[in-house]
């Protein structure tokens, strides 16, 4: 007999594992708290280890039209000085079979709802507590029904509920905060339309932009110091003349960006201690709910798809009675490698926010050693990392599916999504 799958929550991690999941054939249902499916306004980075996966269910089109294929990131000082320069484009696609991608994330919510279809969206639906009751496990909403599934996966982002099941632990304040908006490029000098990823570092911030929306919008995310930890929701105002002040002096595209912004978000930045049981027989976890990170590596919604993918692909034609073993081979494949992430994510908040002096000069020094097309061959463990790779033969060094669980070398720095 074929298992009920129930998956909570409708973000990139929850929508690709449905995707996958039909690509293959099998059903499952999805509950969303919300009742309409809204994205803020926001780009996000969508690296080859993610990209591939995303082309092979069907994105193709909408990532070719409606993303923008990244052809180089820039890394300057706050003064405008260039630190380092990583080609993407042609050589991505080259090395790791797929460019990387910045995209708007209305725009791959919207291609991902059309690949899941309207079917097994059930909006409106709060979890409030999953357990398990005999050979079910059982879901209980805000509203009071209830839902039985054989399997349930918590997709149900950083504050999941699902994971409260699994683990007693809580949010970790890192001190930062981030401004995001989107500016029409018009509005920018020219050289803002090149397809790059630019990122300026400075003593305790750092600020990133790049095109998407096909070119039309610059998504920027501006990290500085935040006093009030308890902003958490993505759509919290923040003041325009606040991010101003908080770059004045910054070079190159800063100014241009920051005093352009006419509506800009601002939330505190956390994460979770690693995740070490991330099953309990049929109830597991993906995503931010399973390792919610800080977002300066620009992996947080890749590692969303690579679980979906790797999930999905042990799923597909599964046996009811086979899912707590299928559950645990899953966390197996995938716990090393996002908690090496997690921790890279953290370790980058130190190192790309030093004040300047001797540690500031010597990290630039190693960024400059490590980019160019060297440092896009020395990310071979998370680009040319192949989901979905535990039920097929491992692939050759350098290739894709070659390593798993390494951390991040020295002086390698990817940059906040
Ligand atoms: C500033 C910033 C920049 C980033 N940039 C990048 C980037 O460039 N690249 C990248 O890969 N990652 C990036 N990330 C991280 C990325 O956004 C997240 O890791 C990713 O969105 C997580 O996806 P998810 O599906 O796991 O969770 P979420 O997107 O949080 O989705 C969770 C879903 O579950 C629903 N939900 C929650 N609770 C319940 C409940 N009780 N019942 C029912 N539904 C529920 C929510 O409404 C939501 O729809 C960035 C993050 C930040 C903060």
């Amino acid at each position: 007999m074929r298992p009920r799958i129930a998956v909570v929550g409708s973000g990139v991690g929850g929508l690709t594992l449905a995707a996958a999941l039909a690509a293959s054939g099998t059903r499952c249902e999805v509950f969303e708290q919300t009742r309409s499916m809204t994205e803020v306004g926001a780009g996000v980075q969508l690296a080859p280890n993610a990209a591939r996966h995303l082309r092979r269910l069907g994105l193709q089109d909408v990532l070719r039209e409606r993303a923008v294929a990244v052809e180089e990131m820039r890394v300057y000082g706050w003064e405008g000085g260039p630190i380092a320069a990583t080609p993407f484009g042609a050589a991505c696609e080259k090395l790791y079979g797929a460019p990387y991608y910045a995209v708007h994330r209305a725009d791959l919510q919207g291609a991902l709802l059309r690949l899941v279809g309207a079917a097994p969206l059930r909006l409106g639906h709060r979890l409030r507590t999953v357990c398990q009751e005999d050979a079910d496990v059982v879901l209980t909403f805000a509203d009071g029904t209830t839902h039985r599934a054989d399997v349930v996966v918590g997709a149900d982002g950083i504050h999941s509920v699902v994971r409260e099941s699994l683990v007693r632990d809580s949010p970790v304040f890192s001190g930062l905060g981030v401004f995001r908006g989107l500016v029409p490029v018009e509005r920018l000098p020219a050289p803002a339309r090149e397809p790059l990823i630019r990122m300026w570092l400075g003593p305790g911030r750092h600020f990133v932009c790049y095109p998407v929306a096909g070119g039309r919008l610059m998504s920027f995310a501006a990290i500085a110091p935040l006093a009030d930890a308890g902003t958490e929701s993505w759509s919290a105002a923040g003041d325009p003349a606040e991010l101003v002040a908080a770059f004045d002096g910054w070079r190159g595209l800063v100014p241009d960006i920051t005093r352009a912004a006419d509506t800009v978000r601002r939330w505190a930045l956390y994460d979770r201690p690693e995740l070490h049981t991330w099953s309990a027989g049929r109830i597991t976890v993906l995503g931010d709910a399973a390792h919610p990170m800080l977002p300066f590596m620009a992996q947080g919604a890749n590692q969303a798809v690579e679980d979906a993918v790797e999930l999905a692909s042990l799923l597909a034609g599964a046996r009811r009675d086979e899912v707590p073993e299928l559950l645990a081979r899953y966390e197996k494949a995938r716990a090393p490698r996002t908690a090496a992430i997690q921790r890279g994510s953290r370790g980058h908040s130190d190192t790309m926010h030093l004040p300047d002096g001797p540690r500031q000069r010597e990290r630039d020094a190693a960024m400059h050693r490590s980019a160019g097309l060297t440092g896009l061959r020395e990310r071979a463990w998370l680009y040319g990392h192949e989901a979905g790779a535990t039920t097929a033969p491992v692939r050759a060094p350098g290739g894709p599916g070659s390593s798993r669980g390494r951390p991040p070398p020295a002086g390698q720095t990817d940059g906040t999504g």
